[in-house]
């Protein structure tokens, strides 16, 4: 039986941690058997760093800018940790042009050249998402991911960028399949962070499918150029990395968002976390 490809985009406002989550999150699917393509779709470039060992030679639109001779797959697609796949399409000079079209002339390119291959169980997206125009969009508009995950923290405009992003969702899945996966916690130790992502993810008719602590081994392994799966495999943060990519292998619960008002995303800060439980203040 051919398998199904789950084509997923990630999410999250700018330094959230979508890189090294989804990196991480893919070591773990890796270590399942699962085959895995990541394509970087932020200008930064920098979404495959610890799958490659270090930073991907050539964006695609760098590849096309100064194309010498024809383009080949493997000009694109490099071969990382445990045979990942890696792609970073790269983005226009900053200031010009617009980061969406980059990413959809990536994907087009790939398909051209045949990097969705049957045998891929996975395709992440790493999408800058803070900025809510219309490029941001431009895997889900296109029908390329079907499936979205969200990295947010306790942070309030961690999760007013979550909630935008959740505002285009909604608008795309009413008219197509794409669907919200749930919403990834990468920990900024805030108080009472996990009764609040519960909170804000029931309201927005989604599920917090994983809470990610934060830990210094992150950053010590992303020195190395490693994801913590391969830097540090018996700690338990790559234990937290495994569960999280087990979570999402066998995740069922796609929703259509409900996005909520600026106002109601500000009670609910006060109700879990803003406010210490009544009669029970700290200095
Ligand atoms: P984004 O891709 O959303 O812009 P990054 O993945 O580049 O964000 O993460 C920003 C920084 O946060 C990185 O330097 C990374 O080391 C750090 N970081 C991310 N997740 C964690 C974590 N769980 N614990 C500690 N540091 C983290
Ligand atoms: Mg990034």
């Amino acid at each position: 039986m051919a398998k199904k490809l789950r084509q997923i985009a990630i999410y999250g406002k700018g330094g959230i941690g979508k890189s090294t989550t989804t990196q991480n999150l893919t070591a773990g699917l890796l270590e399942l058997g699962k085959k895995v393509l990541v394509v970087g779709c932020d200008p930064k470039a920098d979404s495959t760093r610890l799958l490659l060992g270090g930073l991907h030679q050539k964006t695609v639109l760098d590849t096309i800018r100064d194309n010498k001779t024809e383009i080949q797959l493997d000009d694109l697609q490099k071969t990382g940790f445990k045979g990942v796949r890696c792609v970073e399409s790269g983005g226009p000079e900053p200031g010009v042009g617009c980061a969406g079209r980059g990413i959809i002339t990536s994907i087009s390119m790939l398909e051209n050249l045949g990097a969705y291959t049957e045998d891929l169980d996975y395709v992440f997206y790493d999408v800058l998402g803070d900025v809510v125009c219309g490029g941001f969009a431009m895997p889900i508009r296109e029908g390329k991911a079907q499936e979205i995950y969200i990295v947010a923290s306790g942070e309030m405009m961690a999760l007013y960028a979550a909630n935008n992003i959740c505002k285009g969702i909604a608008r795309y899945a009413e008219r197509g399949d794409v669907r919200l996966g749930g919403i990834i916690c990468n920990s900024r130790n805030v108080d009472r962070e996990l009764d609040l992502l519960r909170a804000f993810t029931k309201e927005l008719n989604t599920q917090l499918i994983y809470f990610v602590p934060r830990n210094n081994i992150v950053q010590q392994a992303e020195i190395r150029k490693k994801t913590v799966i391969e830097y540090a495999p018996d700690s338990t943060q790559a234990q937290v990395y495994r569960d999280l990519a087990q979570a999402i292998d066998e995740n069922t619960n796609f929703t259509i968002p409900t996005p909520i008002t600026q106002e109601r995303l500000e009670e609910i800060l006060i109700e879990n976390g803003m406010m210490e439980p009544e009669g029970n203040y700290s200095i």
